[in-house]
């Protein structure tokens, strides 16, 4: 089974949690805290492997947890940080955040991904000793990692794809032009799986074909076989219409290539305005006057346009000659590009889960919410406005409305983070 599709579930490692000990020797008394932090928890990263064609794997195993941080322990000692979790994909996998459609990675180059972040570890007490507060009696517990379902569509790498109704001889044609050995039979549907296939023109010269299984008319609105694969496709640089001449089927080869297109076009704009060259194929079965007819209509509408047989491989390769020519003209295989959040998305994101808490200890108010960090860290303290958004973010979090109603009074320490103020309301 080729599978193309995958929903996965996936949770970076939690940061492992900050300790709170003192400093003992026999003969020193009342040693300082020595609490050391916790680990990083592992990043879950994504991987090409070419020795991968599908996304079937992602069908049994769903879930992807990567391993929390070690905690902190006793005379300084931090945490080991958890070993990454590495997800190996097909090239080609395009990665997109499954509650946005955000694209998070288009896994077609070499360099890994880091797809969901590890949590930090939590800070050891030692960090928390001031002259004011000796014996700090406490630490910080570590981060959370990443966690999100995530959509992973594979979108094949091709430079070239053929399409066009079943039957026509898609595969017929990659086979003689290239090592691929696709299904060939006179029936419909016998390409089930799109096949890759090297084209080699000569030394230092080639490129790669996709034989994609043919597309039917409704297919583009989901009524059939076919819609599901046009999305390998999408990245082809130059679209190879196969188009069976000889309406051997009964069919009229201008109705074909006409019902194609409009397939491509409900599909999607960009597909339909992709260069495509026309092959009008099983010449050897069509008369000379059938292959002008449709010769005309195609080059009507400034398409190039090639006979062949590809059963006798006539004309075949001055097909792929001219199919390499094209080509050289055309940018290279379509990359998608991540689409970061955007600075409001993000705040809105971090506030809309604005859980926390507030601790009291020693007389210092702490505020525990990990989505205020990457708040705090985009706040300049010596800037004003930067300053009034955040008081904004802890009164519409209610924030301060939990720290009046545990009794913190003018001048106080609130402490979040590492970051200690006094509190002014
Ligand atoms: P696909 O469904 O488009 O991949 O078509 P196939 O490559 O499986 O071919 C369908 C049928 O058409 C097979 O029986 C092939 O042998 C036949 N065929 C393919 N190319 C030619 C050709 O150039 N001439 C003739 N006469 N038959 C062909
Ligand atoms: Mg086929």
């Amino acid at each position: 089974m080729f599978v193309d599709e995958a929903k996965i579930y996936l949770k970076a490692g939690d940061g492992g949690d900050g300790c709170v000990s003192f400093h003992r020797e026999k003969y020193i008394a009342a040693g300082g805290p020595d609490g050391g932090d916790g680990g990083k928890g592992g990043d879950i990263v994504f991987k090409v492997d070419d020795n991968i064609s599908n996304l079937i794997d992602f069908r049994y195993k769903r879930k992807y947890v990567a391993d929390k941080g070690q905690n902190g322990s006793s005379r300084n000692c931090s945490g080991r940080g958890a070993e990454d979790l590495v997800v190996s994909v097909p090239r080609g996998t395009v990665v997109k955040e499954a509650s946005t459609g955000r694209i998070l990675a288009d896994m077609s180059g070499d360099e890994p991904v880091v797809i969901a972040k590890g949590g930090k570890g939590g800070r050891g007490n030692a960090h928390f000793a001031t002259s004011t507060r000796q014996i700090p009696r406490f630490a910080k517990p570590g981060f959370r990692g990443d966690e999100y379902e995530v959509i992973l569509e594979l979108k094949l790498l091709a430079d070239v794809g053929l399409v066009g109704f079943p039957n026509v001889g898609k595969s017929t044609l990659i086979s003689v032009v290239s090592a691929a050995k696709p299904k060939i039979a006179n029936y419909h549907f016998t390409t089930l799986t799109p096949v890759l296939g090297v084209v080699k023109i000569e030394d230092g010269k080639s490129f790669v074909m996709a034989d994609i299984p043919g597309l039917i008319e409704g297919a583009s609105e989901g009524v059939g076989l076919g819609h599901e694969f046009l999305r390998h496709v999408e990245r082809c640089r130059l679209i190879v219409h196969v188009v069976d001449v000889s309406g051997v089927e009964g069919r009229d080869p201008i109705e074909d290539f006409e019902a194609i297109n409009r397939e491509l076009r409900n599909f999607s704009e960009d597909l339909a305005d992709a260069p495509q060259i026309v092959a009008a194929n099983k010449t050897d079965m069509a008369t000379p006057e059938q292959i002008e007819r449709l010769r005309e209509h195609v080059e009507d509408q400034g398409l190039l346009f090639y006979e062949i047989s590809a059963a006798t491989t006539q004309g075949t390769k001055e097909l792929m000659y001219g199919v390499w020519e094209r080509l050289e003209q055309l940018p290279p295989v379509k990359r998608f590009e991540a689409q970061p959040l955007t600075q409001e998305e993000l705040d809105e994101k971090l506030l809309s889960r604005r859980d926390f808490t507030v601790t009291v200890e020693d007389g210092i108010y702490f505020v525990e919410a990990d989505w205020l960090w990457d708040i705090l860290r985009s706040v300049n303290m010596e800037d004003y406005s930067s300053l009034q958004y955040f008081q904004r973010v802890l009164r519409s979090s209610g924030i301060i409305d939990k720290l009046l109603e545990e009794g913190i009074n003018e001048g106080d320490t609130v402490s979040i983070f590492d970051f200690e103020f006094e509190f002014v309301n």
